[in-house]
């Protein structure tokens, strides 16, 4: 028969997931360099797989799951700033209804 050991006297696993011991708010700033920092410090966490497996099936709406972040339910490579978005093609590339021909 073997010992009965409680739960707070248990081996730990593995470290801590950083997302619970550093700055958590890494992980749901507006910061570029933060949001960087958090899926850095997500790629050496032992929990990233299904971390990662998990967000994607909750479809998460904000922050870093798994070294990736999501916005709206969706991974996105970078959180796009505040302000009005860009133009799709530059100002000189749009024609202009008075110009002569090119050419
Ligand atoms: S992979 Fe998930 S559990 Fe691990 S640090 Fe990143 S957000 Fe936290």
């Amino acid at each position: 028969m073997s010992p009965i050991v409680p739960l707070q006297f248990a081996p730990p696993r593995g470290p801590a997931p950083a997302c619970t011991t550093a700055e958590g708010d890494l992980w749901f700033s507006d910061r570029p360099a933060d949001v960087e920092t958090a899926k850095a410090l997500c790629q050496q966490c032992r929990l990233r797989a299904g971390c990662l497996a998990g967000a994607l099936q909750r479809r998460e709406a904000a922050g870093v799951w798994g070294g990736q972040l999501f916005v709206e339910g969706v991974v996105v490579a970078r959180k796009r700033g505040p302000g009005r978005p860009r133009k799709e093609r530059p100002l000189a590339a749009v024609p202009c209804a008075g110009a002569p021909p090119a050419g």
